[in-house]
């Protein structure tokens, strides 16, 4: 089966075309600096309608992701569905995937960074691999999402447990 692809039409033409490149670009207003998407005519902050493409980092974190057992075209089950929340702002939100995470090792909060992966002459998807970090930012150890038959850790005290995690779920546990 063939994974359907997006369908680029004037308005989102700049992005396709950016990460054809190997870029992400995200629309911003001119006023006031908030970024936009998915792309609109006017900026839901100020109003403006002084917008223009912008290249973004391409880092962030994953907000929230939903595992799918049904397949769908182009994808094998189980796979997640993941809303990575960009790093330039707050609510800043893009629908992909991460594709070096299986959906079990999936979880709130881990940084993943852009990587590109071309799919026709036209499109080049925008998806997201885990990312590295140094330091205390992110640890990254055994997973926090614990579904049937998963190996639970050895203690679970002390493990945090972000809010809002299990309304962000579907089709897991
Ligand atoms: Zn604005």
């Amino acid at each position: 089966m063939e994974r359907p692809l997006p369908q680029p039409d004037p308005d989102t033409e700049f992005f396709w075309e950016a990460t054809r490149k190997g870029e992400l670009h995200i629309l911003r207003c001119r006023e006031c600096g908030t970024y936009i998407h998915l792309p609109r005519p006017a900026c839901r902050e100020c109003g403006s309608a002084d917008l223009g493409p912008e290249r973004v980092s391409g880092r962030g974190v994953v907000h929230s992701f939903t595992v799918t057992n049904f397949p769908l075209p182009g994808y094998e089950p189980p796979f997640a569905v993941v809303l990575v929340e960009l790093e330039e702002q707050a609510g800043l939100r893009l629908v992909s995937n991460v594709v070096d995470v299986p959906p079990d090792e999936l979880e709130i909060g881990m940084p993943v960074e852009i990587t590109f992966e071309s799919v026709s002459d036209d499109i080049t998807l925008p998806l997201f691999k885990r990312r590295r970090t140094h330091g205390a930012e992110a640890p990254e150890s055994a997973p926090t999402l614990w579904t049937e038959g998963t190996k639970r850790p050895p203690r679970s005290e002390g493990r945090r447990r972000p809010s809002g995690r299990e309304a962000a779920i579907a089709g897991v546990g």
